[in-house]
């Protein structure tokens, strides 16, 4: 009984270098490298395990620009089967609505799966809306915060993990889960992988021609809710000081340093 899984990953900007422009407090992706999601590779480690304890194939899928065909390489690397990039201008400034629809209309289009898994939330804007969106359009059993899928052939046993309990699922097939991030450590990538990867599965790209969506519920168009104004960009103070010379001696004063900010 094998098992078909479709994996949602976005190619994002990694934040810990982002700037915002002060005049129209957008995000600054000039320059700015991009990583895949980080909580999208719990997601795929999920998956991938999950196809190797049961069988079966793990697709990913990203609605982006054509740039993140380099996270999708990222994924195939890590041994994903299928890689599809959703690319249109149409698509284009959406908000969470038409992105989880362009998403759910593209694993209609797939076609053949038993688990949809998404991550948590991205780094970027972490709205956390896209999973529960695109089983809503999809009508499916959703459950988010999951660390362990066990699959029974007609459906799954899910568990998920909440601040104070650990809860036991039991969903019909198909299903969407939302993996907890941190929940695994997603395996390492080399280049060699990578290479060896994208030529023997080379990445589909589908566009609008593919999905046939009406323009009217795709991209800016199709989105209700708009960034009138950012108010302010929050300032965080730094202090940046530097624990220099004997590596026991520097963390002693990290350590004091820390208590005496009430950190630790
Ligand atoms: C009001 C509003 C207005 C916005 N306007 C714009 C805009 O004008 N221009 C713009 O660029 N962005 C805009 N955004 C951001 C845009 O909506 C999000 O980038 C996108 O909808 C995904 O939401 P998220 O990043 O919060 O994903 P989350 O809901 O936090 O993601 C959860 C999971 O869903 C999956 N996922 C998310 N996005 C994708 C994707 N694209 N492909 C595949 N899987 C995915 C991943 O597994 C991810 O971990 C806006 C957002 C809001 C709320």
């Amino acid at each position: 009984m094998g098992l078909d899984i479709i994996v949602g990953i976005k190619y994002v900007p990694n934040t810990t270098n982002v700037n915002i422009d002060p005049k129209t407090g957008t995000l600054v992706r000039e320059g700015v490298p991009s990583v895949v999601n980080p909580h999208d590779l719990v997601a795929v480690e999920l998956a991938l395990r999950l196809r190797d304890r049961y069988g079966g194939s793990v697709t990913a899928i990203s609605m982006a620009p054509p740039h993140a065909v380099a996270g999708l390489e990222h994924v195939l690397g890590m041994g994903v089967d299928r890689a599809i990039l959703v690319s249109d201008r149409v698509f284009a400034g959406a908000d969470t609505l038409a992105t989880s629809y362009v998403l759910a209309k593209t694993i209609e289009k797939i076609g053949r799966y038993d688990l949809i898994v998404m991550g948590q939330e991205t780094i970027d804007s972490s709205t956390g809306h896209i999973g529960a969106q695109v089983a809503s359009w999809l009508d499916l059993p959703y459950v988010y915060y999951a660390i362990d899928v066990e699959y029974t052939g007609d459906g799954f046993i899910v568990t998920r993990e909440l601040e104070d309990r650990v809860e036991r699922y039991r969903l019909a097939k198909p299903a969407l889960i939302s993996a907890k991030m941190y929940s695994l450590e997603p395996r390492q990538v080399t280049l060699r992988d990578k290479l060896r990867a994208v030529i023997e599965r080379p990445i589909e790209t589908w566009s609008n021609k593919d999905l046939g969506l009406d323009p009217n519920c795709v991209g800016l168009r199709g989105s209700p809710t708009i960034v009138s104004k950012v108010e302010f960009t929050p300032k965080v103070p730094r202090k940046n000081i530097i624990f220099e010379g004997d590596l026991r001696e520097a963390v002693r004063k990290l350590v004091q340093a820390l208590v005496e900010e009430g950190v630790i």
